[in-house]
């Protein structure tokens, strides 16, 4: 077969190799310029795959017989219109790696918080035991692992985003869940309505003894009434009859209506109540994947969280300093500003997109002390949030030294941007780094 692969970025390129490997023609097609994959070509070239970049040829789709698409490449691109057209297949990377294997697999989705639920599912089959790699959006591409060769026993907890889903055929987790649905990625889909289909196309496959796990509180996340799978739920709000239910002490599992006690919110490794969200979904996972409530409890207590969220750099004189670099909504920045009783100095910023502060209600800033604004939305947050104390720097580094030269002893530094980083950053992860570095070096 003629296989196309569109993007050379990991998932592309590992996508590329998966499919020579196969025994596949392949041929690498990239818009962006040569000299920002340099990587991706002496890979490329090694395995004798050829290739173009800076662009689409005109003649690329003649002899295809199927485009695998990366995430990323979006639904309003010239090249898979034209394959549109030409009825050529167009699958993500997500699907086409997955047709060749047969793992049992758990995939995660959502808005928020799924590198975290992934890692946190992973570290819970972990602790108890249970072979699985933590893959997808998470940094590596399942195509990368399927190249590379799997025990077909292990566990697959895959992060996937609505672009990956978007392209599905037959990606049949074992276990799906939808963790919660915001407005985001809406340039890339158009319509919330577009957002809310790709995600629940996650359970689309599903077959009768799979599991789909949704967030009873959301009602985005709600299955549609064809769902074929067996269905569970988690709730702060309403006690679920099978599921997971949190109140403010405890988490409990549901089963017909009756409880069973699972772990103290105090003794959870995560603050604030969006990871009591997250933990909930990825207990209910660990449990219907056959593993036992104690390990699933001891697993939750251990859990240190991922880098860049709510990640705890330095406590110096009595201030924690906190980085949650990979708050670039508004709604991530909420959940942040809940998660903490003690007075907080809060660091916001960067690129916005659209943003809407009236989400941040009294009861959510009632802990905010100082906001430090930074980058492109500076003027916007200063106005919006008039009658805080305010303060606009021109630099990360300079918010950084106002806020320890005004914080107490208790007082938390919260860098939770509520933007995308790209005025003044690479990403979220190199806006992170730097964050860490100024705190390290105060
Ligand atoms: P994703 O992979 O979906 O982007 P992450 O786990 O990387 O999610 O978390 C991204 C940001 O969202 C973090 O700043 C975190 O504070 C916030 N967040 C995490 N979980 C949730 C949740 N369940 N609901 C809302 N916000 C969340």
């Amino acid at each position: 077969m003629q296989i196309t692969v569109v993007g050379a970025g990991k998932s592309g390129v590992s996508a590329a190799l998966l499919a020579k490997k196969l025994g596949h023609s392949v041929f690498l097609t990239e818009k962006g310029n040569l000299e920002k994959f340099s990587s991706a070509v002496s890979v490329l070239i090694e395995h004798s795959i050829d290739y173009e970049f800076d662009g689409h040829s005109d003649g690329v789709l003649s002899n295809t017989d199927l485009l695998v698409v990366s995430p990323g490449v979006p639904p309003t691109s010239d090249l898979l219109r034209s394959a549109e057209i030409r009825r050529i297949p167009i699958i993500s990377e997500l699907e086409f790696a997955s047709q060749q294997i047969s793992n049992p697999i758990v995939a995660i989705t959502g808005t928020n918080g799924k590198t975290t639920t992934t890692a946190l599912i992973h570290h819970l089959f972990e602790t108890a035991g249970v072979p699985s790699i933590a893959c997808g959006n998470i940094g590596v591409p399942l195509s990368q692992l399927v190249y590379e060769g799997l025990d077909e026993k292990t566990w697959l907890i895959i992060e996937t985003s609505s672009y990956q889903l978007d392209r599905i055929q037959t990606f049949s987790p074992k276990i799906a869940t939808i963790l919660n649905m915001t407005e985001d990625h809406l340039s890339y889909h158009g319509t919330m309505e577009a957002y809310i289909k790709a995600k629940h196309r996650i359970y689309e496959h599903q077959q009768r003894n799979s599991e789909y796990i949704y967030n009873f509180d959301d009602s985005t996340t709600v299955p549609s009434e064809t769902i074929q799978s067996n269905v569970g739920s988690f709730s702060m709000q309403i006690e679920p009859e099978f599921g997971m239910f949190g109140d403010e002490e405890k988490l409990y599992f549901t089963e017909n209506g009756s409880r069973i006690h699972c772990i103290l919110r105090s003794e959870l490794g995560l603050p604030g109540i969006h990871n009591c969200y997250n933990s909930m979904a990825a207990a209910l996972i660990a449990r219907k994947a056959g593993i036992s409530i104690s390990k699933i409890a001891k697993g939750l207590q251990t859990f240190q969280g991922v880098e860049h969220r709510l990640e705890l750099v330095r406590t110096r004189n009595g201030v924690r300093y906190v980085n949650d670099s990979k708050a670039t909504n508004v709604d991530s920045t909420k959940y942040a500003l809940t998660s903490y009783e003690a007075p907080i100095i809060w660091i916001a910023g960067g690129r916005g997109d659209n943003n809407k502060y009236d989400m941040l209600t009294t009861d959510i800033t009632k802990n905010v002390r100082t906001i430090v604004a930074i980058g492109e939305e500076s003027d916007a947050i200063a106005s919006h949030f008039s009658t805080f104390d305010v303060k606009q720097c021109t630099s990360l580094e300079k918010a950084v030294n106002y806020a320890s030269s005004i914080a107490n002893d208790g007082d938390v530094v919260l860098f939770s941007p509520a933007c995308k980083s790209f005025d003044m950053f690479d990403n979220y992860e190199h806006r992170g780094t730097v964050y860490k570095l100024i705190v390290n070096a105060l």
